[in-house]
């Protein structure tokens, strides 16, 4: 291979030297190209590794992004607030202060997502400092059946009446808890609906502004 050229190129140069208009006419395009060339080359490359870069970076943004919000998704997120209720039997008000109700193990979800299922359950409507009719929430979806679930009272939902802010309302148990919320659950024969018992709000803002067991 490099004895063929060798030969070739003394040719090319008689050729060039014995006739001007073919070094007029063929070698200057040659030379162009062969300056123009390397450059275009380098430039060429430079445009696409720069688009390769932009590219990669808005991949990786992209992804990233959609991996911090499907992290945040699985987050529980951290929420907080209080409803009152009260459970009346027969004209007579269930005493939910026991000890029994209460929840004591530290509030609020860990962040790190290391809850169980019981904890996050839990989370989502509970029973503090032995007040009996201030739920605390402080889980995602809460409905009144996660209260009576979590403090392990067995009420028959069927045979309730129940009224949410003096409206009477059907199903209550599948009924997302409400800032504020002041419920009112009648069950066996009650001579009045006991709206007067309801739970008011300066005293759920009271109880939950005291509470110690729970966290901000
Ligand atoms: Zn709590
Ligand atoms: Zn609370």
């Amino acid at each position: 291979m490099e004895m063929k050229k060798k030969m070739k190129l003394p040719r090319a140069h008689a050729q060039g030297i014995f006739s001007p208009s073919f070094v007029g006419s063929k070698i200057p395009p040659k030379q162009k190209s062969l300056r123009i060339h390397p450059r275009t080359h380098v430039r060429g490359f430079l445009r696409r590794g720069i688009t390769a870069l932009i590219i990669a970076i808005i991949l990786f943004v992209l992804l990233y992004s959609a991996f911090l919000y499907v992290g945040k998704l699985l987050t529980p997120k951290k929420v907080h607030y209080h409803a009152g209720f009260v459970v009346f039997e027969n004209d007579k008000k269930k005493d939910f202060s026991d000890f029994k109700y209460m929840r004591i193990k530290p509030c609020l979800l860990d962040q790190n997502q290391k809850d169980s299922k019981e904890d996050i359950q839990a989370e989502k409507a509970h029973l503090h400092d032995s007040v009996g009719d201030v739920v605390h929430i402080e889980g995602e979806n809460a409905l009144w059946r996660d209260l009576f679930q979590n403090i392990r009272y067995k009420l028959d939902y069927s045979k309730a009446f129940t009224f949410i802010n003096g409206s009477k309302v059907k199903n209550f148990e599948n009924q997302k808890i409400q800032p504020y919320d002041s419920i009112v659950i009648l069950i066996g024969s009650n001579k009045s609906n006991h709206l007067q018992d309801a739970v008011p709000k300066n005293y759920i803002e009271e109880k939950a502004a005291k509470s110690v067991d729970c966290g901000d």
